[in-house]
């Protein structure tokens, strides 16, 4: 009789670990950090109003893609919730905090960094400074940078924690399911992103630091959103390795719109309705990209011509620029 109290005891014990472990995996969101929000932010020689409409109403889910020519940064809204994906170029941070605070914006639910490149966490040092963050979630990697080390100085300045995310996490927020996912590969190299690298012979293929990215679902009633940082070809090679792989209505196209040898058969797969290229005048979207989706019928959005704008009530997507 005693050993089997001895057992009894010794399994309520384990369950009591093992729950204590999986509510701290699960409780990565701090929703009362209390920041204190200026009534304004510092003058801006470059100041350019960057507009966006809104309307965050019960049942709508808006995308803002920024023109920021070759950075990225995404507002996703729902009704009472905040979502951005990276933020911009360091001289963006200003721009993007001054566009949010004339929307009545003061607060971002969930910031997420794809990964540590300048044209992705360049504008998080005023965004975090300025605004209400209350998660950070960002890639399993370290990254010693001028814009990485501004990054990590402004959550210490707030006194926030990034999330570093290593499995895959969703949550829901109003009516829109989100799913942010880590990269599984082993490692990868710092140094030369350009597409040349990544067209490398699959054999003696080495993931670059973008093939880091954290990549973003979002599924709002019947339609599908994808973020993809600046995944390149080993990243993409870990997306088409999935079981099932869902037609996709939006897609922030990977890396700036550039092409390397898994795109074609990324695109092929996922066949997206929309698609948003956060690229420049000196190295526009790749042709042989605009090729594939032109058989598709994708309809293609530029930010070097503003900001892009789409807006889904569950059923149907309007995008816009
Ligand atoms: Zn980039």
């Amino acid at each position: 009789m005693a050993k089997f109290l001895f057992i009894v005891c010794l399994l309520f014990i384990l369950l009591f670990i093992l729950a204590g472990c999986v509510s701290e995996h699960v409780d990565f969101y701090e929703p009362e950090i209390e920041i204190e929000i200026p009534n304004e932010i510092p003058d801006t020689n470059d100041w350019e109003e960057i507009v966006f409409p809104l309307r965050r109403e019960r049942g709508i889910l808006e995308v803002y893609v920024f023109g920021l020519s070759s950075a990225d940064s995404i507002l996703i809204t729902t009704e009472n919730y905040v979502v951005m994906i990276d933020t911009g170029e360091r001289q963006h941070g200003h721009d993007i905090v001054e566009a949010l605070f004339s929307r009545g914006i003061f607060h971002i639910d969930h910031l997420i960094i794809t990964h540590f490149d300048r044209d992705h966490v360049g504008g998080a040092y005023d965004i975090i400074r300025f605004l209400g963050v209350r998660n950070i979630i960002v890639p399993n990697y370290h990254r010693e940078s001028n814009s990485a080390n501004r990054f990590r100085e402004a959550k210490h300045r707030v006194g926030i924690e990034a999330y570093v995310l290593t499995d895959t996490i969703s949550f829901v927020l109003d009516d829109a399911t989100f799913e942010i996912v880590p990269s599984g590969l082993a490692f990868f190299i710092f140094g030369n992103e350009e597409d040349d690298a990544d067209e490398t012979d699959e054999d003696i293929f080495i993931p670059r630091e973008n093939d880091f990215s954290i990549l973003v679902n979002v599924t709002h009633g019947n339609n599908s959103f994808l973020f993809t940082g600046d995944a390149m070809a080993g990243r993409l090679g870990e997306f088409l390795e999935q079981d099932e792989i869902s037609q996709v209505d939006f897609l922030k196209l990977p890396h700036h719109g550039r092409h390397n040898r898994r795109t074609v058969e990324f695109l092929n797969a996922i066949k997206p309705r929309y698609a948003v290229s956060t690229c420049c005048h000196e190295r526009p979207i790749d042709q042989r990209v605009v090729a594939v989706l032109e058989n598709f019928g994708t309809e293609i959005f530029l930010s070097i011509h503003g900001g892009v704008s789409a807006r889904s009530d569950g059923y149907v997507l309007v995008v816009s620029q």
